[in-house]
């Protein structure tokens, strides 16, 4: 997610819409959501907006969230045709500028992927999505966008001309995990593990617990394998953004921070999950199926400038306070839990990245489990249940990380650095297998 920074009237929050001024408006595209090269139409455009409204759906419908989005005609703007139908590179580029100005909200269908070429982008791209205009001072998102590639549901599956076909459940997570993005959410790793897993066939606990959030789409559909679209993650996190009255009698929380093996130096950028208990008279394995996580330093900037290279003041966006460097809050149902942290996978680059860093800061002694008396010295597997209840705040669960290198000087994170955070995200299918990247 975007954090707010220095020129923010409160800087370490995330970007959010405005809870007064829900719902949030959005335009569709006028045209069809997938068409042949061609120029046979495959999915209609009343097909395509029924499909886009009820992926915002499943984001609204979240029982303990306000947030709620509303459908607001067709794409209008300067230079674009009144059917609102968007295939030209000229015409996107009127629809954006109408976005960045914060006219509008647009969905755009490029029904047969030939903006993304037009704009020489990946043909691969399942879809994109972006913050279009930001009230920096308030933290909030005024407008955002997001494009579908309608190429991958137009009935041909030809990998020796790059068209390749999802079927409309991947097709739908895929845009859905978009609207996260469009929401403000960023990526989340649970079950990373999955990895390890054929691709496409996930064991269902993974899977349940598996973020639609998370960057990359390893797995097969969630609605596939008879489960819902959104984790225990996903909706923690669209809670704990825009809570409704609902929120505090559902959610708890559990903070703290994470520091290298001196005690004092705290670490930004390592992964921390909350799971529930397993309940061993059960067949399912609950910590792998109710899991929240989120990035240590989250609020902070991944890039904190410096004077030497130019890089000064660095990121517009995160908290410059230095007690958020290695800070962490997961919102949890009620419950009893283990917390962990664990590097973010190498995998999770740029657009795929995992929390503020642009990079994963792989940092070695990262695995462990949280117990009472941490050193970094102790057993990483040792671990000790925390119960939370409804409204409560369980902080201090801090960690000491083992066997870290030494920190230079007392003055030093070691882990800053100069790379921007990503403007957008994108979805893409790669060749040769069924990852869908969803980033850019
Ligand atoms: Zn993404």
């Amino acid at each position: 997610m975007l954090v707010t920074g220095p020129s923010s009237l409160t800087s370490g929050k995330p970007y959010v819409w405005d809870v007064a001024a829900m719902p949030i408006h959005y335009t569709v595209d006028g045209g069809p959501m997938s068409m042949t090269s061609t120029g046979a139409i495959v999915v209609d455009h009343a097909t395509g907006l029924a499909r886009v409204q009820a992926m915002f759906q499943t984001w609204q419908s979240v029982s303990t969230t306000a947030i709620s989005f509303s459908y607001a005609g067709a794409i209008t703007a300067a230079g674009l045709s009144a059917d609102g139908d968007v295939d030209t590179v000229s015409e996107y580029n009127a629809v954006q500028t109408s976005c960045k100005n914060g006219t509008q909200s647009p969905i755009v269908f490029d029904s047969n992927g030939a903006i993304l070429k037009g704009l020489g982008l990946d043909p691969l791209i399942i879809g994109f999505a972006g913050l279009c205009k930001l009230d920096s001072q308030a933290g909030h998102i005024l407008s955002a966008h997001v494009l579908l590639n309608g190429k991958f549901q137009d009935g041909v599956n030809d990998p020796a001309t790059s068209n390749y076909e999802l079927t409309s459940d991947e097709f739908d997570e895929a845009i859905t995990h978009e609207l996260g993005h469009f929401s403000g959410l960023d990526h989340s790793q649970i079950n990373v593990e999955v990895f390890n897993q054929f691709a496409g066939s996930c064991n269902l606990d993974d899977l349940a617990g598996l973020p639609l959030m998370f960057p990359l789409a390893y797995c097969q559909s969630k609605k596939s394998a008879g489960l819902p679209l959104l984790a225990p993650d996903d909706r923690a996190w669209i809670s704990k953004l825009y809570p409704n009255a609902g929120y505090p009698a559902a959610y708890g929380t559990i903070s703290g921070l994470i520091y290298f093996s001196d005690g004092i130096t705290q670490v930004q950028g390592l992964n921390v999950i909350a799971r529930v208990l397993d309940d061993p008279n059960t067949a399912q394995d609950e910590s792998k199926r109710t899991a929240v996580s989120v990035v240590s330093g989250y609020l902070f900037t991944g890039n904190p400038g410096q004077p030497i290279t130019g890089n000064n003041p660095g990121s517009s966006y995160g908290s410059r306070s230095p007690a958020l460097i290695g800070y962490y809050e997961i919102p949890v149902p009620p419950g009893t839990y283990t917390v962990q942290v664990e590097n973010i996978d190498a995998r999770f680059t740029g657009g795929s990245s995992v929390g503020p860093l642009y990079f994963p800061a792989i940092t070695y002694g990262a695995y462990e489990f949280w117990h009472h008396n941490e050193s970094a010295y102790d057993d990483p597997s040792q671990k000790d249940p925390i119960t939370v209840t409804a409204g409560q705040s369980v902080s201090g669960i801090n960690f000491i990380l083992n066997g870290t290198p030494p920190r230079f000087d007392q003055y030093e994170n070691g882990l800053a650095l100069l790379h921007p955070p990503a403007a957008g995200w994108s979805s893409a299918r790669r060749p040769g297998g069924t990852l869908l990247r969803r980033g850019m």
